[in-house]
């Protein structure tokens, strides 16, 4: 008789490089064997996935704005883990602006778990934030359990979170060398953007314009050049200019410790499509030309891009301003929390990516990234975190099926390639409609 609580067979599950059946025993909420389909091991219950169903590790997604406290109206805990655990996501990390207040020190952070608690569909981890005047307050989130620190370069749009100086953020890499700890970037260089047209209007090339590829390029200059001097560990968020991939490319090859992300979006859409006055599209940096998203591709392809996470970043349906569509006057930010697996599946495969590739880059690599040890990948001693995947059905995006709170969506009337059938949190499947099961999560933590 065996002790398995429960007991997966899947005729296809994404484990380790390749794609296999196999059958996963799950013992505490965690996974405790992995034999082959063929064992065909026993447990208190037994669950047979379909022929047309693949078992993924759930979604790591280390790049979502909840934005709960303070701007719950955008989105929150409840609807943001909804939204999570209906796109086969199991672990967000959620960061520090947006949210008020901005999670800068302790306090913050204790203010920002007590809006949550009680509140999260999946397990739930937190960025803190390096803003100017909290160096003293770096070590003690640091043992509080963030998973890192966010800092931007340029205005965040939000007044109550400000850019760190190139000075600044040297002095701030520094004290987290002292613990090991992880600065994230918004890379994009104030100069180049204050000198670049003003955006607005209802044109996309004219938004483009105001965002150019040198303000990326510059800042990622920047962060490779203070990662060299102090050592310190950078990851470059939601690279959006393929010319910043060379520059990244011989960092790492010369061994200094950068990662780096891109977003969904950015793999998908390109500007030549986007339609003027379309709002949804907007977000910072900006989707850019059909052949330099080809280029994104292949940074994923060698290596040189890490890993895809979905920057959700909602706002209420009115700060996008459908009423004007003016790209000056909209709120930058895409939610795609619902949507990455598919949108990014979508694009995979018409490209001769397999799945494994996709569970690399959103799975395994984010949690790898961000330190989550149990999280990410199908192995004994992980969490039994699962995504039950139906990779050839599709569908056409209907906001009115999202969970996020404002159902804003650039991917509305879009076919994605692949349907999440279930998602599973530490061994039982879960139920949007029940009382939330998720835990947080603090780094270095079981
Ligand atoms: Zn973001």
């Amino acid at each position: 008789m065996s002790d398995l609580e429960l007991v997966l067979r899947a005729p296809r599950a994404v484990i380790g490089a390749g794609e296999t059946g196999a059958c996963i025993g799950v013992r505490n909420g965690r996974i405790a064997t992995v034999a082959p389909l063929s064992a065909r091991l026993d447990g208190a219950r037994i669950v047979e996935l379909a022929a047309d169903e693949v078992l993924l590790p759930g979604l790591v997604d280390s790049h979502v704005h909840v934005n709960e406290p303070g701007r719950t109206e955008w989105e929150g805990f409840a609807s943001a883990t909804r939204a999570a655990a209906a796109g086969g996501v199991t672990t967000i990390l959620d960061m520090p602006l947006n949210s008020i207040p901005p999670t800068v020190d302790v306090a913050a952070l204790e203010t920002k778990k007590k809006a949550a608690d009680g509140k999260c569909h999946i397990d739930v981890g937190f960025w803190g934030g390096a803003v100017p005047g909290n160096l003293s307050d770096l070590h003690a989130l640091h043992e509080a359990g963030v998973f890192g620190f966010k800092c931007f370069l340029l205005d965040s749009g939000v007044e109550e979170f400000p850019p760190l100086s190139a000075a600044e953020l040297e002095e701030h890499l520094r004290e987290l060398a002292g613990f090991d700890g992880l600065m994230i970037v918004h890379a994009e260089d104030p100069v180049v953007i204050e000198q670049a047209p003003e955006p607005h209007g209802g044109r996309y090339a004219d938004f483009l314009r105001s965002r150019p590829r040198t303000a990326e390029d510059r800042a990622i200059a920047t962060v490779v050049e203070a990662t060299r001097r102090t050592g310190a560990r950078t990851h470059v968020l939601h690279l959006s200019s393929s010319d910043g991939v060379p520059l990244l490319r011989d960092a790492r090859g010369e061994g200094l410790p950068i990662t780096v992300e891109t977003c969904p979006h950015y793999l998908t859409f390109d500007a030549e499509d986007v339609v003027d006055g379309a709002t949804a599209f907007k977000c910072c940096p900006p989707i850019r030309e059909a052949a330099n998203r080809e280029l994104l591709w292949q940074a994923l392809t060698e290596g040189v891009i890490d890993c895809v996470v979905s920057d959700h970043s909602p706002c209420t349906a009115e700060l996008k301003r459908p009423d004007v569509g003016d790209f000056g006057l909209a709120w930058g930010g895409i939610s795609s929390l619902q949507l990455g697996l598919t949108a990014v599946w979508t694009e995979a495969r018409a490209r001769g990516y397999a799945l494994s590739d996709v569970v690399r880059w959103m799975c395994e690599q984010p949690a790898r990234v961000a330190g989550l040890r149990t999280k990410g990948r199908l192995a004994v001693g992980a969490d039994a975190d699962f995504c039950v995947f139906a990779p050839d059905e599709s569908f056409v995006v209907d906001p009115a099926q999202l969970q996020h709170r404002n159902p804003v969506t650039p991917y509305a009337g879009r076919r994605l390639d692949g349907v999440v059938r279930s998602t599973w949190l530490r061994g039982a499947a879960i139920d949007i409609d029940a009382e939330p099961r998720g835990r947080f999560l603090t780094r270095g933590g079981a």
